[in-house]
């Protein structure tokens, strides 16, 4: 047997802080392993199932309802589990519903709205509705400040930067036009209304489970524009007709992410939005009260309530902050590459002690190294 990997940390409990993959519930991660070898009395693992069997399309039909139900939408939506990640989805949307003649709408907020705007510029034609670049992502903008196209073919937002830590405060107004979402790293972490959102996406990885599958829901209305000539698996409604088993879809991550949503149902969104209001508002009162130790990134009124990402002084306090943060258990609070500093992540499994222990490291921190 290989040896084990050096312990990252000698603290007796671990709040795992990660961006993404990121945390899991933990009575679903128990779930999981009382039935990892024998699924149901099947004898056999969900992961060696075929997934035309019928404990997987139970799952699978499942999921979907639990997620319509959870997102507000009705039968007028498809939900469809994909493979390819959030990334592919950069490109998947303007294939699908940039037709040509038409223009879309872009509202620049961070790194993942700078990629998805250039990947549909290898499309069709992208008009910038809004960019927040030269004010360094530190705000989403106000609506006055969207600039929309004539009749765009839609709006593609963000709801949440998860590499800046900046959020809408609620969904814009598009004017009629189809609005679509980014919500890889907010979903189902409040109540939005999903019936606003002519599509929306997330990979799975912070909010719905593993790393793997990337759940998208479609107005139905929307699933025929694509070109006649698009690829099979490039097409929504490829995947819409056949319920999301065209090909093998990613089993075992809609199995686990299947578990996570009914914790989301037996907890309720609302419960989830209050808890992540009050864990969000733990580490924004140690950065506000800390003198100017801690520097927030994001405007107070654009602040994540996922991702809260801040400064110190200097970048080597920083590396020191994680370090020390690490030994006592707070792993993944490393920011972004891009941007560096520190970065939360309060996703829906984090519960209140981890960011409660996080407020209290954080002023003993900046006393012992002011
Ligand atoms: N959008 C957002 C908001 C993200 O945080 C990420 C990173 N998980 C992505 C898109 C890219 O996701 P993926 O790695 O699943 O392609």
């Amino acid at each position: 047997m290989a040896t084990a990997p050096p312990a990252a940390t000698t603290a007796d409990h671990v709040y795992n802080f990660n961006a993404g993959p990121a945390i899991l519930p933990r009575p679903v991660l128990e779930e999981v392993q009382a039935e990892l070898l024998d699924y149901r009395g099947t004898g056999i693992s969900i992961m060696e199932a075929s997934h035309r069997a019928p404990e997987y399309e139970e799952i699978n039909a499942q999921a979907q309802e639990r997620l319509r139900r959870l997102l507000g939408l009705g039968e007028e939506y498809a939900v469809l589990f994909l493979g390819g990640g959030a990334t592919t989805q950069f490109d998947m949307v303007p294939m699908n519903l940039l037709t040509p003649g038409r223009t879309a709408d872009y509202v620049v907020t961070g790194n993942w709205t700078q990629k998805a705007r250039d990947e549909a510029r290898k499309i069709g034609s992208v008009h910038v509705a809004a960019s927040m670049e030269e004010e360094r992502f530190t705000r989403i903008p106000r609506q006055e400040e969207l600039r929309f196209s004539a009749d765009p073919a839609y709006v593609h937002i963000c709801s949440n930067e998860t590499v800046w830590g900046v959020q809408w405060p609620d969904a814009p107004d598009t004017g009629g036009a189809p609005l679509v979402a980014d919500m890889s790293s907010d979903i189902l972490s409040r109540p939005l209304g999903g019936s606003r959102f002519a599509l929306l996406y997330a990979g799975a990885q912070k909010n719905l489970g593993p790393a793997g599958v990337t759940v998208v829901a479609i107005r139905a209305d929307l699933l025929e524009r694509a070109p006649k000539d698009l690829p099979t698996m490039l097409r929504y409604a490829t995947h819409a007709k056949s319920k999301s088993l065209y090909n093998t879809p990613p089993v075992f991550p809609v199995y686990v992410m299947n578990l996570v949503l009914a914790w989301i149902e037996e907890t309720g969104v609302d419960v989830i939005a209050e808890r992540n209001r009050r864990k969000a508002a733990l580490i924004y009162d140690a950065v506000d009260t800390s003198g100017g130790y801690y520097r927030g990134h994001a405007e107070p009124g654009s602040r994540s309530l996922m991702n809260a990402t801040f400064r110190l002084p200097d970048e080597e306090k920083e590396t020191m902050f994680v370090r020390e943060a690490a030994e006592q258990g707070f792993v993944g609070l490393a920011g972004h590459r891009s941007v560096g500093g520190i970065r939360v992540s309060l996703y829906n499994a984090m519960g209140l002690e981890g960011p409660e222990a996080l407020a209290q490291f954080m002023p003993d921190f900046a006393a012992r190294h002011g």
